[in-house]
């Protein structure tokens, strides 16, 4: 996997022990609503049963994976803001957004390996850039309004890819 899609929780505030809902159901050892911090989780934002995760039921934890959005949301704050919960709180609305784009990143990324028209190559660049634009800068405006037409455009292209491989109209 690239680099740029390795979790770096060394780098993060356990912004997705905050941010996510969970429940028992799911893998986790308990349930746990969106924005509510895992009472396993201490003020230096680590995890206390770490090592023993899956003894106490949280195989969930362990199959999780950010693809870097924790260190991304983690790194807009500054380094005063990363002692202050209401600060960490009002990041994980940044979180939820780089989850979506490290994670159609990571798509395209892999879809180079495809036999493209270069049409869609060229799209699928761009894409890319623009998703690097929003991910890798700890400053970048993430409103829904920049963010939503590029994810809407890479869910098209990369739809269209499986529906040519699946023998279905385009509807790109
Ligand atoms: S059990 Fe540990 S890794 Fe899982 S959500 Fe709680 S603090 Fe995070």
């Amino acid at each position: 996997m690239a680099e740029i899609f390795q979790a770096d929780c060394e780098n993060c505030l356990g912004l997705c022990c905050i941010a996510l809902r969970f429940n028992r159901a799911d893998g986790f050892g308990h349930d746990k609503s969106a924005g509510e911090p895992c009472f396993y989780l201490d003020a230096q934002h680590r995890c206390r049963i770490h090592n023993r995760r899956e003894d106490l039921g949280y195989e969930g934890c362990i199959d999780f994976d950010c693809l870097g959005a924790g260190q991304r949301a983690s790194a807009s704050l500054s380094a005063e803001d990363r002692t202050n919960p209401a600060a960490i709180a009002g990041v994980q609305a940044r979180l939820r957004i780089l989850m979506a784009i490290q994670e159609l990143r990571q798509a395209l990324t892999e879809a180079g390996a495809l036999d493209l028209a270069a049409p869609d190559h060229a799209r699928r660049q761009t894409l890319l850039t623009q998703f690097a634009a929003f991910a890798d800068d700890p400053k970048a405006d993430l409103h829904e309004s920049r963010v939503d037409p590029v994810l809407d455009s890479a869910r098209a292209l990369i739809r269209s890819w499986r529906d040519e491989r699946q023998g279905a109209p385009s509807r790109s």
